[in-house]
């Protein structure tokens, strides 16, 4: 049995970021840059109004023997056009956010600061003396032609996809997305529209597992539920070594039924097998005809929490992430764990921030098939091998399942 941080470690050691493909910019939510992105314009392009104004010359804004410039209009820009006249001394064009600061204007009066006769008037004061310059974005003062604005390795999100339309990056080169197959095993393990007959249970892992590779960045392909047999387990290796990766569920302990190892003997081989943890002890991790296999534990609360701690980062890998796992923290832990286990073990906890500290509370009976205990947890909290024991008010680390990896 080996500890939680060897396994992770040879785990990862096995694991290689997938190749680079040209993705649709709509698409490419979470996935990892895989190229520098170089501006090839100025950005903006042109010089603009910040306001919705007049467009002037800055010396016409004086007021003139203590009244103020009163400007003639010759005109207006709308964003989207441009002007088809100059600015000249003594007038003033309307103009809108976002247009072209027309020629021979050199700063831009929000409407606010003038008087004029509505919409179409041909007249308009000028009720404070601005600056050159003033509301006017200069062309380039977001991007520079030739600036490196995303570096490879970025994870792109919302607003890097911005940004990559403003470059007008319609593909955009990332590591591609793994698909990964999902193999549930078990003759009692029956689909979730099916009624229950004497003996049986739900698929709760594959749909469980499905999600949580998707929330972790991959394509998830539920492959339904081998029987515990070898044929049966065969005929669906021979479908799940078409992926990037495979994970199961359930047939890697020790019953007579469990053949997930077998099946990895046979066909490609075991790097390790059972993790000093709980819950979750029986993982085992090898390949399948070169593909990664990772064999959780089939009761629903350990397939959970070791597709946290070794599904997910290999996933993240794969997608050519750099940060795989997710931060610790001190935590005070409110209830303690009464429990005593011998060997590394993760309560389920929620943490919140109160009073200028995080409060840990366990979610209840932490057994490996209460599912209930998943529901409203945020964190792990780590109990240290050996039965340690943490009081109501110890201090511990936590590993938060909703903060950013690190
Ligand atoms: P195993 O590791 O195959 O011995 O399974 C351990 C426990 O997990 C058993 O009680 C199984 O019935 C249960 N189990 C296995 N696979 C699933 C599944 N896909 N969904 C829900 N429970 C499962
Ligand atoms: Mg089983």
């Amino acid at each position: 049995m080996i500890s939680v941080e060897e396994a992770l470690e040879r785990i990862l050691d096995e694991i290689r970021a997938l190749n680079v493909t040209q993705i649709a910019l709509q698409e490419a939510l979470g996935l990892v840059l895989a190229e520098d992105v170089v501006a090839q314009e100025d950005m903006p392009p042109f010089a603009n109004s910040a306001m919705d104004g007049f467009a002037l010359l800055s010396r016409d804004s004086q007021p003139r023997d203590g009244h103020p410039a009163r400007l003639r209009v010759t005109g207006g820009v709308a964003a989207g056009y441009v002007a088809d006249h100059q600015v000249e001394e003594g007038t003033a064009m309307r103009i809108m956010t976002g247009a072209p600061v027309p020629p021979g204007a050199d700063t831009v009066i929000e409407v606010e600061l003038t008087h004029s006769d509505g919409p179409d008037s041909e007249w308009v004061e000028i009720m404070k003396a601005v600056t050159p310059g003033n509301n006017i974005r200069p062309a380039g003062e977001d991007m520079r032609r030739g600036q490196t604005v995303l570096l490879r390795g970025t994870e792109i999100g919302p607003w890097e996809i911005g940004v990559l339309a403003t470059v007008g990056w319609a593909k955009v080169p990332v590591t591609r997305r793994a698909r990964v197959a999902v193999l549930s095993t078990g003759d009692e393990i029956v689909d979730v529209d099916q009624l229950l007959q004497p003996g049986k249970i739900r698929n709760s892992n594959g749909y469980l597992l499905e999600a949580a590779i998707r929330q972790a960045g991959a394509e998830p392909h539920r492959l339904g539920i081998a029987q515990d047999t070898i044929e049966s387990l065969r005929e669906k290796f021979s479908e799940a070594i078409k992926y990037d990766l495979i994970i199961t569920s359930g047939g890697v302990s020790v019953g007579d039924f469990d053949l997930v190892k077998n099946i990895m003997t046979e066909q490609g081989e075991i790097n390790f097998w059972r993790i000093n943890m709980r819950p979750g002890k029986p993982v085992a991790f090898g390949h399948i005809g070169g593909v990664p296999l990772l064999g959780l534990p089939g009761n629903p609360v350990s397939a959970a929490v070791t597709f946290e701690l070794f599904g997910r980062p290999v996933i993240r890998k794969m997608l050519g992430h750099t940060r795989l796992l997710r931060p610790q923290i001190d935590v005070v832990v409110e209830d303690g764990v009464r429990e005593r286990v011998m060997r590394r073990h993760y309560v389920r906890a929620h943490v919140t921030w109160q009073n200028g500290r995080f409060l840990a509370r366990t979610t209840g009976n932490q057994g490996s098939h209460i599912t209930t205990s998943l529901l409203n947890a945020n964190a792990l909290v780590i109990v240290h091998e050996g039965g340690a024991q943490i009081h109501p008010g110890d201090l511990a680390k936590a590993i938060m399942l909703d903060w950013p990896e690190v």
